[in-house]
């Protein structure tokens, strides 16, 4: 991609209405736009990045569960059901905005914030039989959210994006035993996305949900919204909200020997067990022909909080930092050529890298050396290459990870040979 035909631009000033490391930032850069708080439009450098966690996210998910993509608006009756039209506090609603859209429809819609109310009837549909369970489905959309804190940047959004699974069970050790492989598939996300070594399982309150706990993955963050109690030694922490003496008794652990630390959760999964089935009235037949209700447990994880969080942890004073599975480009190819020579060697370069399939951006902008360095620190791909007359007369390009105090000078040919593999380099 030429950033001639990015269109965006970077700014200096932060933005005046942000307060967060990742609004400020990301907006800075180029990632996101506001609307209003809380909600925010990725712009194509950002909606890359979104792409790619959420691809690793459907990578690891796809071996526990099949993709489908439910309705964000929904009929009131789908929550009337559960009774949760009137207990969800962020529960949203939407109609037709003006008398002439009334005209067509008086229709008032919930724009869903989660989806028991809409996957339970569609699997009731169609599985009714012991033969067929497990079955357990996952989506990645837009959730909807009345917040009343939204100053955070993509940590806490009005509108934001969410992956969703829910698993189907005959019975209570079923659904645990899924639930068990779960945490692993979830660890298995977080360890590819960069944040594996700094994510704890966390116990937290089953919400209404269940008298058990719900397990959160708490990401440390100095700026998270969260509290946790922290117990490094056994790699387990625990939400405040728990922290009680009622815990201490049931659990035999002591939190006053644990560190409390500020965390932002990136992922939440709860047993339901039947909590939705008997207020659905969704049953199965056993091998006896006799209905029993199905064990449920659902899985939310959050693809934009996730990349606020990932801002928050890695950028630096010069800018964003991204991990490279999931960073907007591999390579930052920038070209300060004068003569037209030079000029000439940088497209070779680029079209190079291009024909290996190498994710590159190449700043081919009419800039100085300057203003090209801070656009690309704060950018934050990981590796930045330079061709310049003064590289090439040393000896090739200069090469530099953006976490690196140091550049080197690489050959051409050795070069490219490094990145002909496509994606990353055959050194390492
Ligand atoms: P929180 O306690 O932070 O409000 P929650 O417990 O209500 O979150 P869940 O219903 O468990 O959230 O949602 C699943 C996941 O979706 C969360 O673990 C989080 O990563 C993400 N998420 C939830 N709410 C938001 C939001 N307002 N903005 C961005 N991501 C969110
Ligand atoms: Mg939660």
């Amino acid at each position: 991609m030429r950033q001639s035909k990015l269109f965006i631009k970077t700014r200096k000033e932060a933005p005046a209405d942000e307060v967060s490391k990742n609004a400020i930032l990301l907006t800075r850069a180029g990632f996101i736009h506001k609307e209003m708080a809380g909600v925010y439009t990725f712009l194509p450098l950002g909606l890359k990045v979104l792409n790619n966690i959420e691809n690793i996210i459907r990578y690891h998910m796809d071996e526990i569960g099949r993709e489908l993509l439910m309705s964000a608006l929904s009929p009131m009756e789908k929550w009337q059901n559960t009774g949760r039209l009137e207990t969800v506090d962020v529960l949203m609603k939407t109609s037709g905005a003006n008398e002439v859209s009334k005209v067509k429809s008086t229709n008032e819609y919930i724009l869903n914030s989660t989806h028991e109310e809409i996957i339970t009837p569609i699997v009731a549909e169609y599985i009714r039989s012991y033969k067929e369970l497990p079955v357990s489905f996952y989506q990645i959309q837009t959730k909807f959210r009345n917040e009343a804190r939204a100053k955070s940047g993509l940590l806490r959004g009005r509108e934001f994006r969410m992956k969703d699974l829910y698993s189907f069970h005959k019975d209570e050790e079923d659904m645990k035993k899924y639930y068990e492989e779960a945490k692993k598939v979830y660890m298995n996300v977080f360890n590819d996305l960069g944040i594996g070594d700094d994510t704890y399982i966390t116990l937290a309150s089953g919400g209404d949900f269940t008298k058990e706990y719900s397990h959160e993955f708490q990401t440390l963050t100095e700026t998270g919204e969260d509290t946790i109690y922290l117990d490094r030694k056994n790699n387990i922490a625990y939400n405040k909200e728990v922290v009680n003496e009622e815990t201490e008794k049931k659990l035999g652990v002591k939190f006053n020997d644990m560190e409390q630390v500020n965390a932002s959760e990136v992922g939440n999964i709860f047993p339901l067990n039947i909590k939705f089935s008997e207020a659905l009235n969704y049953t199965y037949a056993n091998d006896k022909d006799e209905q029993l209700p199905v064990y449920m447990g659902c899985y939310g994880m959050g693809p934009s909080r996730i990349m606020g969080v990932i801002v928050e942890k890695f950028a630096d004073e010069k800018g964003l930092v991204w991990p490279e599975s999931i960073a907007p480009y591999s390579l930052h190819l920038i070209s300060l050529a004068k003569s037209d020579e030079t000029k000439k060697k940088a497209e070779e370069i680029y079209e190079k890298l291009l024909s290996f399939g190498v994710e590159v951006l190449f700043d081919d902008r009419d800039e100085s050396a300057g203003a090209k360095f801070a656009d690309s620190d704060l950018i934050g791909i990981p590796m930045r290459v330079v061709v310049s007359d003064k590289s090439l007369s040393a000896g090739g390009v200069e090469i530099k990870e953006r976490v690196a105090e140091k550049s080197e000078i690489v050959g051409v040919e050795e070069f490219l040979k490094e990145w002909s593999t496509g994606g990353s380099c055959a050194c390492c």
